[in-house]
């Protein structure tokens, strides 16, 4: 039987092979390298068995896997090298429980993270991390990327949330990484390892995920101000009076403007930076908290304050916030949405060095961030097609990235690295670190057939 064939036996459902139906999983949110490649197949499994087989079938004869949830990474994860196939998880996207009494669910991989929660809003009961595409993102593509999102900066990310995974390793072997309990610590915590994993070491089938009690109350604040600096000041200066709101997130003007101009939504639009902070808890504590942030926003120069009257206005606002990606794409054929973390001392540092770049190359850059956690998102746009462009914008990077590192920061803080940013890990990491994962992956993937080319 040829390859094509046993995969099929192994995965029947859904199986695609012929070249126009291949064509899209040549894709993901990053721009595509200058060549693209096809995989051999795509399949559609149902369950871990199904995998398992896949993976049998694969291994035998050396075939590369790339495993697939929506394909909205920034970071080339989901790019197809060659001889390749991709495990999509879309047919495995059940919640199967929520255990309310003990603060647990178990959701198959390609549970859509937005989706998750309107189920848990009927319990009460939430799933902090929220990569910004909520509507979208699988918790799978979460966990393999450990992704963040507004709400870390209180809550943590992804990797706070998962307590047990069932991966299928890549001889085929079927494992569960701790149990269904809140608390372990027998044996390694082998459930981090596959978290932030991004795809290279297993494939996930199943996980159980951390709950927590929905905050009974939240309140959104924009506000204004005439200087990113004096929207970082005030950020440092809301942290020291002692509270953690669940979310501080700067937008530059150029991305309030680009947002108002393709998706109007009231963001005013004349300031150089703004700051979305969220409270949520208790309903009298946040009105007690909001007390103390707008006399903290007065006294950091904030020029303008907006808040959402209830959860509609919330929502708009979110909305608008969530579309800036969308709303750059406007600007020009390519947006890329960088990810670079610094100490949080340093971003006014880092957003100074940013702009330096962009006006060097000639790009045009927009700054968001969860500037709580030091996390910077510039956002470029630009063409990729054109030649001038397209080096520039790589000598950009390599001076961004090393400017990064060398301040204490690091590349990524939650998009990960994927193929995009393979090439800069070794000035990134420590060097032993860096020849003990290496270790790992060729101890759990000896013939790399997982995700190759890409993580580390
Ligand atoms: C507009 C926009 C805004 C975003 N904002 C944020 C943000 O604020 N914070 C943030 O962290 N991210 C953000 N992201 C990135 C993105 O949402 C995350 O990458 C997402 O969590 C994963 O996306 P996905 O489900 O589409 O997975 P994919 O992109 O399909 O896959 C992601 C990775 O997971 C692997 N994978 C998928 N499923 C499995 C599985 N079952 N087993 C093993 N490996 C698997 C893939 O091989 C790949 O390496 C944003 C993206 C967009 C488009």
């Amino acid at each position: 039987m040829s390859f094509v064939n046993e995969l099929k036996n192994a995965c029947p459902n859904d199986f695609l092979s012929k070249k126009e139906d291949l064509f899209v999983y040549a894709y993901d949110t990053t721009k595509n390298p200058d060549k693209i490649n096809l995989p051999l197949a795509v399949v559609h499994p149902r369950n871990a068995f199904e995998v398992s087989e896949a993976v049998k079938v694969c291994q035998k004869y050396n075939v590369a896997i790339v495993p697939r949830a929506k394909g909205t990474n920034h970071c080339g994860a989901t790019r197809i090298g060659e001889k390749s196939i991709v495990v999509h998880f879309s047919k495995m996207d059940k919640i199967i429980s929520i255990d309310k009494e003990n603060l647990i669910a178990i959701v198959e991989p390609n549970v859509v993270i937005g989706d998750l929660n309107k189920e848990l809003d009927k319990y009460n009961l939430f799933f902090p991390p929220d990569p910004s595409n909520l509507s979208v993102s699988t918790i799978g593509g979460a966990i393999a990327l450990c992704s963040g999102g507004p709400r870390t900066f209180k809550y943590g990310n992804t990797k706070d949330y998962v307590i047990n995974l069932e991966v299928v390793l890549a001889d085929g072997t079927i494992i569960e990484t701790s149990k269904n309990i809140a608390k372990n610590v027998t044996g390694y915590n082998i459930t981090s390892l596959f978290t932030g994993s991004e795809g290279t070491l297993g494939l996930i089938t199943k996980a159980t995920l951390r709950l927590i009690p929905k905050p009974q109350s939240r309140l959104l604040t924009l506000a204004y101000f005439n200087t990113l600096e004096d929207a970082a000041k005030c950020t440092n200066n809301i942290i020291n009076q002692g509270f953690i709101p669940s979310t501080i997130d700067l937008v530059d003007k150029i991305t309030l403007q680009t947002i108002e101009k393709y998706n109007p939504c009231g963001l005013l639009d004349s300031y150089e930076a703004a700051l979305l902070i969220e409270l949520d808890g208790f309903f009298d504590c946040v009105l007690i908290e909001n007390e103390i942030l707008k006399k903290i926003l007065v006294n950091s120069n904030a020029k303008n304050i907006v808040q959402a009257k209830n959860d509609e206005e919330n929502e708009n606002i979110w909305r608008a916030r969530r579309s800036a990606f969308s709303a750059l794409g406007q600007l020009k054929p390519n947006v890329v949405t960088e990810d670079i973390v610094v100490k949080r001392s340093d971003i006014i540092k880092c957003i100074k060095k940013i702009a330096e770049l962009a006006d060097k190359y000639s790009i045009i850059t927009a700054i968001m961030g969860h500037i709580g956690d030091g996390n910077i998102h510039p956002n470029f746009a630009l063409d990729l097609e054109d030649k001038i462009q397209k080096e520039n914008f790589e000598k950009l990077k390599d001076e961004l990235f090393h400017f990064a590192i060398s301040i204490g920061g690091t590349l990524s803080a939650e998009h990960g690295i994927g193929n995009e940013k393979k090439k800069y890990l070794e000035d990134a990491l420590d060097r032993g670190a860096h020849q003990m994962m290496k270790k790992i992956k060729n101890l759990l993937d000896e013939n790399s057939i997982f995700n190759p080319d890409k993580s580390i």
